[in-house]
């Protein structure tokens, strides 16, 4: 019997980056469908709000049906459990990364039942890419045109214009 294979990338999304959306396109290879979970857990210095994060991964997804979009709070493990997946995703950049992720992955193989964290290294290109680098490049008026798409930029530039407007 052909049970489908489901993967929870987990994250805060703010925004999506070439850098997730090539982690996605990479995993669409191994499974057969990948739910994207935006971490509804407060963030001060959020750009977007949730459900601008969620409409704007939707839209530069729109025609990879084998993508969905969602959000969770409290424990990931227990909403990968919801979804019946085994199966986390998650990026790799910088040494940097490893330490925080190996203890989140430790524990969450310690408290969630055969859950399996899987590590994508970054491809070449996008090692250096966060989120956080974008707002900030953008912020300051820089091009953001080869670290995300389109319709990411035009959202990230209204809101950086309402800020400066309301600061101003
Ligand atoms: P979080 O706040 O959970 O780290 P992010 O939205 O920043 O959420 O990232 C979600 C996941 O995508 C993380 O596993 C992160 O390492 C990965 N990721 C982000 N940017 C890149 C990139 N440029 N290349 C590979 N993985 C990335």
């Amino acid at each position: 019997m052909h049970h489908s294979r489901i993967a929870i990338y987990p994250g805060s999304f703010d925004p999506i980056t070439y850098g997730h959306l090539d982690i996605i396109q990479r995993s669409l290879k191994i499974f057969d469908h990948v739910i994207v979970a935006v971490a509804r857990n407060s963030q001060k210095n959020a750009l977007f709000g949730i459900d601008e994060r969620v409409e704007l991964i939707r839209t530069v997804l729109k025609d990879e049906p084998r993508v969905s979009v969602d959000t969770f709070t409290g424990l990931l493990i227990d909403y990968v459990a919801l979804k019946k997946a085994h199966v986390i995703i998650r990026g790799l950049r910088a040494i940097s990364d490893f330490e925080y992720e190996f203890q989140i992955a430790q524990m969450n193989s310690t408290i969630g039942h055969a859950i399996e964290t899987l590590f994508m290294m970054t491809s070449v290109q996008y090692g250096y890419l966060s989120s956080s680098i974008v707002r900030e490049v953008c912020s300051l008026g820089g091009a953001v045109d080869s670290f995300v798409p389109q319709a990411v930029k035009n959202a990230m530039q209204q809101k950086y214009c309402l800020k400066n407007q309301l600061l101003s």
